[in-house]
Formats: C-alpha cells, structure tokens, sequence
C-alpha cells in the first residue's frame, strides 16, 4: 500500500481541485451497515416492501418502510467519523478540495467538519424528513419524538401529506439538482478520488468516466476491487481510513520538508 500512498500523494500535491466520491465503504468502518452486505437490514425486510411506489400506495408498506429506516437511523446517530471523514477535512483546509459528493445519508462527514456548502449528498440525507405532499423539510429527530409516542405512520403537521424521510428510495428519482451538480463537478476537478465505493450503483459509477473524459486522474481507495480499477492512476485496496491518514501523514512531511 505505501508505494501507492506515495503516487496518491503526489497526485495530491499536483492537483488544484479534487473531487471525493464517497461510498458506504467510509460508513461501514464507522460501524454503519451497508444495506447491500449481508446481515445488513435488508436480510430482515423485503426489499419490494421496501420501494417508492409501495410507499405511496400502501400504509402497511409505509408503516414497515418506517419501522425499517429506524432500525438503520438509530444505530447510525450513535456513529462516529473516522480517520478517512477527518483525512477529507485535512485535505480541504490544505485548498485541495472542490467537493465531497457522497452516496452515504448518515451526516458523518458534516459531523467530521467537513464544510457543508462542499457536500452533495447524492442519495439524500437521513437526517432530514421530507414531505411528499408540500415539499416542507423537518428535522428527523423532531419526527423521531412523534415515532417515540407511537406515531407510527407520520403526516405533514401542514398539509397531511406522506412524510417520508429524505433519503433515495429504491424506485425513486435521483435528485435533479444534486446529481446535476456531481456531474458539473466532476468535469471541473483535476483528480478525481473514489473512498468507499464498488462504483455498481449508477448514476454515480458513471461519475469517475466523466472526470476522466474531462482530463482528470482518477484514484481510487476500496477494499475490493471496482470495474474502473484498470482505468484509474491509482488503485489502493485497503480500508479508506487506513489509507487516508497515511495520506495526509505523508502530505504534511512533504509540506515540513518543503518549508
Ligand atoms: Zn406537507
């Protein structure tokens, strides 16, 4: 892995405007469960219960979809960032950082204190309900309480539509703006770097093609291996937070030693 760091870093130190993707990969070594890995919420909910237009059409299904997304909330406030969240922090007050454009719903890298006018969250927020009706946003803990008491179903307090919380459902559109913007983004960096994702799940696997296509090098950080491995500058195959403070431990000797 070190020989890798060291090309990454370089990359690093050459690059005027990068661009992070992060995928459930940066989530899971903070202890959130990926909903496509075993043992993952899903193996105890039936994914077809699970989808938008069941949402819609179904109150039963609505009541399961928010007995589920609990189980995944709950587990997930209780998360902390990891070296790699902090790592991206480091990387935006060294001016290296365009933005953060994020798969993950759980809020970490803004707990981190990354900048929050730098995310785009891709896949929508957990921590945010949204209704469906009206447009109106309400912070999720706020609708946590009403659950607490027994609510089960929530509705709007202003117009009774369907609360849903603001997170992408299967079967439900990507957000026009956010996914607009990734794409905008990804043609304007000069590095591009994947933490965190296999890169399966579109659009975002296609956002990689469109920064290379621009003229940017493409890194890449995953456990396993992804279908864009043999494109990228850099591939590393470790955990995010591993790599990530090795990264910047190496960026800031080479900022010592230069000064
Ligand atoms: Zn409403």
């Amino acid at each position: 892995m070190s020989g890798n760091i060291e090309q990454l870093a370089k990359l690093v130190i050459d690059s005027s405007g990068i661009v992070v993707l992060t995928g459930a990969g940066i989530s899971t070594e903070s202890g959130i469960s990926d909903f496509r890995s075993p043992g993952g919420v899903w193996d105890r909910y039936d994914p077809d219960e699970l989808n938008f237009q069941s949402f819609l059409s179904s109150e039963e299904s609505r009541r399961t979809y928010w007995k589920f997304h609990r189980e995944f909330y709950l587990p997930m406030k209780q998360s902390e960032p990891n070296d790699a969240h902090y790592a991206l922090v480091e990387l935006e007050r060294m001016g290296k950082l365009n933005c953060i454009i994020t798969q993950n719903v759980d809020n970490l890298h803004q707990r981190a204190g990354s900048n929050p006018e730098k995310i785009i969250e891709l896949h929508g927020t957990a921590c945010k309900v949204r209704c469906l009706e009206c447009g109106a946003n309400f912070e999720r803990d706020e609708i946590e309480k009403r659950l607490d008491k027994g609510e089960e179903v929530p509705r709007c307090t202003l117009c009774h539509g369907l609360l849903k919380p603001a997170t992408v459902s299967f079967g439900q559109a990507m957000p026009e703006k956010e996914t607009r913007e990734s794409f905008e983004m990804a043609r304007a960096c000069d590095l591009f770097l994947v933490l965190g994702s296999s890169l399966v799940v579109h659009p975002a696997a296609y956002l990689p093609v469109e920064a290379m296509n621009s003229g940017a090098r493409l890194a890449i950080i995953n456990l396993t291996s992804t279908p864009y491995d043999s494109y990228a500058d850099v591939v590393i195959h470790a955990k995010c937070g591993d790599a990530m403070k090795k990264l910047t431990g190496l960026l800031k000797r080479k900022s010592n030693n230069s000064h």
